[in-house]
């Protein structure tokens, strides 16, 4: 999937008054500001490092999502067909996009949170 986000990486760092900011690239005077708190609402460090770190984590999430050979296999049937089981909560659907994950479900988990990065949630 392409993405329309900034590209990554980005980077976390303070400005000459201490308030911390996000940049696609802290090393280019042209690089678009990502996030940056202000003097009313300052945002925290670790704030500013789980922001810049967001295109690295979906990467992350895309990749465990996507490799099938990891979190699915097919289960054969000759009454019902084949379906897409799911490694981690054993649940099944006829396609992997279509299984209804368990609340824990790690694979559930990943699938929800790029649906959210990708504004499907
Ligand atoms: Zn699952």
């Amino acid at each position: 999937m392409s993405t329309k986000h900034t590209p990554g990486p980005w980077m976390a760092e303070q400005d000459q008054k201490g308030r911390w900011r996000v940049y696609c690239d802290a090393y280019s005077d042209e690089a678009p500001l990502v996030a940056k708190g202000s003097q009313v609402w300052p945002m925290s460090e670790e704030d500013a490092h789980l922001i810049a770190a967001a295109p690295d984590l979906l990467e992350a999430l895309r990749a465990l999502a996507g490799a099938r050979d990891v979190t699915y296999y097919d289960d054969s049937d000759r009454s019902s067909g084949t379906y897409q089981v799911c490694i981690v909560c054993h649940e099944m659907a006829e396609k992997a996009s279509e299984i209804a994950h368990d609340a824990s479900c790690i694979v559930g988990k990943a699938r929800a949170a790029i649906a959210k990065a990708e504004g499907r949630s």
